[in-house]
């Protein structure tokens, strides 16, 4: 396993849609582990795009049993190509992201979804879910679109905030 560099705004790439994954082997797997490994050495860090570490492809990795905050969580999930099949509600919340480091941003998003995607065996899977769990997600999806939460926020500048020095 290995921690993986991640890139950061305004590498073009983040601006690009990835592609399906076609099939799933030695390498996705490799890669899921190695992004599994980069997520959990930032603290606080609760989900990541493959593009995010370089890599053009239809994978995400979220774990929200990482935050600091108890939530509903699923644990360790790994989404292949995953696609939102049902969403409902609405909820607003403040997002932060690796390749976004210097600003938090307030988002609006769906509050329950349902996501069809293959897991990293290969098998067809579905999960509905609601809450941060599935804001992380729905944030993780939009990276494989090209899309970070700047171009979501309503207003660049009532909504987005620098984020406080770190200790
Ligand atoms: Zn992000």
């Amino acid at each position: 396993m290995a921690i993986l560099k991640v890139i950061a705004i305004p590498d073009p790439l983040l601006k690009q849609a990835s592609p399906e994954l076609k099939n799933v082997g030695d390498q996705t797997r490799r890669l899921a582990c190695d992004m599994r490994e980069t997520m959990l050495s930032h603290k606080g860090c609760v989900g990541l795009a493959a593009v995010q570490v370089g890599v053009l492809a239809r994978l995400i990795i979220v774990d929200v049993s990482l935050s600091a905050n108890p939530h509903r969580s699923s644990g360790v999930l790994t989404m292949i190509n995953p696609v939102i099949t049902h969403s409902s509600g609405k909820t607003s919340s403040r997002e932060g992201c690796l390749s976004v480091p210097d600003f938090i941003g307030s988002v609006t998003r769906k509050k329950k979804i349902e996501v069809g995607y293959t897991d990293i065996d290969g098998q067809k899977r579905s999960l509905k879910t609601e809450g941060f769990e599935a804001v992380c997600i729905q944030h993780e999806i939009d990276h494989l679109d090209g899309i970070v939460f700047l171009d979501r926020v309503t207003s660049l500048k009532t909504d987005v905030f620098r984020r406080q020095e770190s200790v």
